[in-house]
């Protein structure tokens, strides 16, 4: 068993982007700029935003943390999305997702301009994905594509099992290892909470990718010997003999999946940093596009 190490991975990526970063500023040009907008202060998505300043700030792009009351209106960050669509310095930005109930994400996700897009969550991006089109692809997909990609592992023509179907994971993820690309090129098959014969198709694939969001439900007896696996599931579990106070698990059993697997990504350090890593992509993207 090999292990898919996003940490690994990721720090590649960030140099490369900082050499590329390094020569737009000595050739005088414009720096990358990234936004992001939090709503609220709620534990998680505090520490991803915090992550994603701070990525900026080791590849030497600048960033704006735009932070917002848990209370305020829909109409209110509407117009700070308007703000955001129309500032000229800003290359790119993400509202961080979830938004408080009273706000309706997908109008907030419609009003960002797909110019800004950069994760790749508005319909035009997501469309254009599906055609192939040059966009922005959504950050995990993506990450976890250039995870594939950049460990060597070969996915045309395996079986791809890609359990969840959101619009941010599953979905895309999808689309893109079908797609006529390298990465891609799968046999994919889509599995959700309504699949009746889940273990029989999970015990399928080659690659299997996990975005279920449910702590440790993969079991070995459901993963086929020497297959890939990739595990977007985060979960905070309390912990009190952590220092935090919490620790990480995946939607895998990791300790007795691993064994069985070709290549597996841990929980921590697997998709995680690899979706940080495709929202710089995706910033520098929108910054050349300029
Ligand atoms: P989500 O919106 O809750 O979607 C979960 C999907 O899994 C749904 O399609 C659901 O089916 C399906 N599902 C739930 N229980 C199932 C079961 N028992 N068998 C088969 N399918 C089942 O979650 P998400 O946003 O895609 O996120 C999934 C996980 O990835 C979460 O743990 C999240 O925290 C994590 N995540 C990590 C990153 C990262 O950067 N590492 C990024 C995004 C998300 P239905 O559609 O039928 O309900």
């Amino acid at each position: 068993m090999q292990l898919l190490d996003g940490k690994i991975t990721s720090d590649q990526i960030k140099e490369e982007l900082k050499s590329k970063v390094d020569a737009i500023k000595s050739n005088g040009g414009k720096i990358p700029h990234l936004a992001a907008v939090l709503v609220g202060d709620s534990g998680a998505a505090v520490t991803y935003v915090n992550a994603k300043v701070k990525a900026c700030e080791l590849v030497g792009f600048k960033s704006t943390l735009v932070k917002l009351p848990e209370t305020i209106s829909e109409a209110d960050l509407l117009a700070k999305v308007a703000e955001l669509n129309a500032d000229k310095d800003i290359d790119g930005y993400i509202v961080q997702l979830p938004l408080p109930k009273h706000i309706d994400e997908q109008k907030v996700t419609e009003a960002i301009s797909p110019d800004k897009d950069v994760d790749g969550f508005h319909p035009t991006s997501l469309g254009k994905m599906v055609l192939n089109l040059p966009t922005y692809l959504p950050a995990t997909p993506y990450g976890i594509m250039q995870l594939l990609e950049r460990n060597g592992i070969e996915t045309a023509g395996r079986h791809c099992v890609v359990m969840g179907r959101s619009h941010i994971v599953g979905s895309p993820m999808s689309i893109l290892m079908a797609r006529n690309t390298n990465p891609g090129n799968a046999t994919v098959t889509m599995v959700h909470s309504r699949t009746k014969n889940l273990k029989e198709l999970t015990l399928q694939a080659d690659i299997l990718i996990v975005a279920i969001g449910k702590p440790e439900f993969v079991t070995a007896d459901m993963v086929k010997e020497g297959a890939v696996v990739v595990d977007v599931g985060i979960h905070r579990i309390d912990d009190a003999s952590k220092k935090s106070g919490f620790r990480l698990l995946g939607d895998v059993k990791f300790d007795e999946v691993a064994p069985k697997t070709s290549y597996i990504s841990p929980v921590p350090g697997g998709v995680g940093p690899m979706t940080i890593a495709s929202l710089l992509m995706n910033t520098l993207q929108a910054a050349a596009l300029k």
